[in-house]
């Protein structure tokens, strides 16, 4: 298996709704991926084909086999080595794992279900000022994982929320 296959493995922030937040299937793809996705020709993250690694490698929609982010560019590129991928994909594990405590702890109640729509959720809420000031201070930590989460994703994935 290649450098590049093995970090997706140990990665899967793609597939399991941390950086993604659906894929969309081309027509001819449907036959053979039936019940997987909606009547859009759409399905939302985490993906139910995830268990640790895509148990449909071989038959995974053109989209999951096209997408790169920065991090598996640089691995293929040998501008980053595989060691110090994976402990990139640590880092945003964690990150995200930090961010999820401060979630529990939150006095509102977020409507998305994946982690990536919550942060679009929340970055919506803070954009539109719709926290109220009495609950402001809940989410000072919160904001400054999730800045730490976006310096990060940007540098080493080159990808945003
Ligand atoms: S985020 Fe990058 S390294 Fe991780 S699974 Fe997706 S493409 Fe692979
Ligand atoms: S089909 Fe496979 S590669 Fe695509 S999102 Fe699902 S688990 Fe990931």
């Amino acid at each position: 298996m290649s450098e590049s296959s093995s970090i997706c493995l140990a990665c899967g922030l793609c597939c399991d709704g941390t950086l993604i937040g659906f894929v969309q299937l081309n027509p001819d793809e449907k036959p053979k991926l039936d019940g997987l996705f909606d009547e859009n020709g759409i399905f939302l993250q985490p993906c139910k084909k995830y268990c640790n690694g895509c148990t449909i490698y071989e038959e995974r929609p053109l989209q999951c086999g096209l997408f790169k982010c920065g991090l598996l560019k640089s691995v293929e590129q040998k501008e980053v080595t595989f060691d110090a991928a994976v402990e990139s994909v640590k880092e945003i594990k964690l990150l995200k794992a930090s961010i999820e405590l401060e979630l529990a702890s939150l006095t509102i109640a977020l409507d998305s279900k994946s982690f990536f729509y919550k942060i679009l959720e929340l970055k919506k809420l803070f954009n539109l000022n719709k926290i109220k000031p009495e609950n402001m201070e809940d989410f000072v930590q919160l904001k400054l994982v999730m800045q730490k989460l976006d310096d990060l994703l940007l540098k080493e994935f080159d990808l945003t929320f």
